[in-house]
């Protein structure tokens, strides 16, 4: 094959993006020649002196890139290739040069800074607003944070307000990157926007359109504005939230024909899109410290007031109880008249009737007497007019002459009472008397109710505290009676056949809480009833 060298390394030069030449360069005289050059070097040669640029690189034998910023906006880069010194001829060398026209390369670059830029600046000031309480106080600080990150130079928030009927607005921020730029006008904020010759913008902002201007643009009654803010470019992008008009975001530029590209205006609105987030977060918080603070007053109030009503309530107890303690030692006086003089009245022994409500009368008076001695003592009881009288004594004793005074009672019903004492015998110092009086009662009460062969009394000692406890093998009591048994007058199955008043229970309980111990029920239907007094070994 003939191969043509020349031929063929000019061939391989074309199709390259770049300009590329040949540099033939003298090393004592500096001077340099161009050998050989591609289309596009020919055509980009043009852009710049290149005589002047390459003696100078060439002089000072400065071979780095270099970039060339144009006053027509083209960016080039030129840059040298290695270095070839021909056989034999030291004083010459041969290079590569390149003119690359890197103009969009740059500007994507410098796009994707600035866009990283803004995001960030976006960031920062999210984060400033998460971690502010109120909006309020972290708005300004946020908006001066990305502000600083944009290419505009005033930031405002202006808080949408309908008062009544009228429109109005708040300016809740506004900040600028140098003061030399003014604040915007403040009757913007006390002033209805159509009195101002803004109710275009304003109509246009509340249905959720931007407005973005320059002062050609804008309508003779609106450029007071742009005049009073200097602004050369005004961006005003509504804040909603869920379609609710919230506000303004307002951005201006003071610097002549720069207009905002379509991406960055997107990335305002999506600012302002978080900004109705916040705006939104805000007012939901102070609603709720509105509600907070008026249920705390509500509680408050009510809280008066339930006191007052407790302290009457109290109040009248009170007088309810002495009234009745009084009442009945009055009617205590004639009724023991009654009882005693009807044993004495003798009647002949043919007066059958006669006899009959003599007896009548007799038992009658009874039990009246016993209610009213049952009411005084509860009374009592509850006022906290009971005696107490302390003394030391063995518990056992106590049950074995409970169970001499009931005894005649089981008799009556021919059931039997097993009672176990405690294994260990040792005294406690308690009332004996209300103790007596409780067991008397859970011990009546068990021969009462039940029907069984046989009733329990146990009396033992469980981690240094007494319980005596009265087992039955009755009916047994449900869950939603227990509590209410303890109440006065409570009467289960009523059926007027047992005689009782319904108090022995809160009696015998308010007796045991006296003396420091407790009345319990542990009971099922169908398989009895165990009533348990705790008593501490000493009353306290
Ligand atoms: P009273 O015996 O005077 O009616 P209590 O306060 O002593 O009043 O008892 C309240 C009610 O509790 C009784 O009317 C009775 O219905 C129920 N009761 C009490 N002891 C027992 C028991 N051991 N078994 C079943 N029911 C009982």
């Amino acid at each position: 094959m003939n191969l043509d060298p020349w031929s063929l390394l000019k061939a391989s030069f074309e199709g390259d993006d770049s300009g590329t030449a040949i540099l033939s360069i003298d090393r004592s005289s500096k001077k340099f020649e161009i050998i050989l050059k591609n289309e596009n070097f020919a055509f980009l040669e043009k852009e710049i002196d290149l005589k002047e640029f390459l003696s100078q690189k060439i002089n000072n034998s400065d071979y780095t890139t270099e970039l060339i910023y144009k006053t027509n906006g083209k960016i080039l880069e030129t840059s040298f290739g290695k270095f070839q010194f021909p056989e034999g001829l030291k004083n010459k060398e041969y290079t590569k040069f390149f003119i690359k026209d890197i103009t969009t390369k740059q500007r994507q670059e410098e796009e994707i800074a600035w866009r990283l830029r803004f995001e960030l600046g976006v960031a920062s000031s999210i984060q400033i607003l998460i971690q502010q309480h109120s909006i309020r106080e972290g708005l300004p600080q946020a908006l001066y944070q990305l502000l600083y990150f944009t290419e505009m130079d005033s930031v405002f928030f202006l808080k949408y307000e309908l008062e009544g009927e009228k429109d109005k607005f708040q300016i809740w921020a506004n900040e600028r990157k140098t003061t030399k730029y003014p604040l915007i006008p403040k009757k913007c904020e006390n002033e209805n926007w159509y009195d101002l010759g803004l109710g275009r913008w304003f109509h246009k902002l509340k249905n959720g359109k931007t407005i973005y201007l320059t002062p050609n643009k804008a309508l003779p009654r609106e450029k007071w504005f742009l005049t009073e803010t200097k602004a050369e470019i005004l961006l005003l992008i509504p804040v909603l939230f869920e379609n609710k008009f919230l506000g303004i975001m307002g951005f201006l530029k003071y610097k002549k024909n720069s207009p905002i590209q379509h991406e960055n205006l997107l990335i305002y609105q999506t600012v302002s899109r978080w900004m109705g987030l916040f705006v939104q977060r805000d007012l939901d918080l102070t609603e709720l410290n509105r509600y907070k603070s008026s249920l705390e007053s509500l509680v408050l109030e009510r809280t008066l007031a339930l006191t007052k009503t407790k302290e009457e309530l109290e109040r009248a107890y009170k007088a309810k109880t002495e009234f009745l303690a009084h009442m009945s030692h009055e009617l205590r006086t004639p009724l023991n008249s009654i009882i005693g003089f009807s044993k004495l009245i003798q009647l002949p022994e043919t007066d059958e009737t006669g006899k009959e409500y003599l007896n009548y009368i007799y038992t009658g008076g009874t039990r009246l007497l016993n209610m009213i001695n049952e009411i005084l003592n509860l009374m009592k009881i509850e006022s906290g007019q009971i005696k107490i009288q302390i003394t030391t004594f063995r518990p056992e004793d106590i049950c074995r002459q409970t169970l001499e005074l009931i005894q005649p009672q089981a008799n009556a019903k021919k059931m039997e009472i097993r009672f176990r004492p405690p294994i260990e015998s040792k005294p406690v110092t308690s009332d004996s008397g209300k103790i007596l009086q409780i067991l008397l009662n859970l011990l009546s009460n068990a021969i009462k109710y039940t029907n069984h062969p046989y009733i329990e009394l146990d009396c033992e000692w469980i981690d240094g505290s007494l319980e005596i406890s009265v087992r039955d093998f009755g009916p047994g009591i449900s869950i939603d009676d227990q509590n209410r048994i303890f109440h006065t007058f409570t009467r289960l199955n009523d059926d007027g056949n047992i005689e009782g008043t319904g108090l022995g229970l809160t009696i015998s309980q308010g007796l045991a809480i006296r003396l420091g111990g407790t009345l319990e029920l542990q009971s099922q239907l169908g398989q009895g009833s165990v009533f348990k007094l705790k008593l501490p070994e000493i009353i306290k």
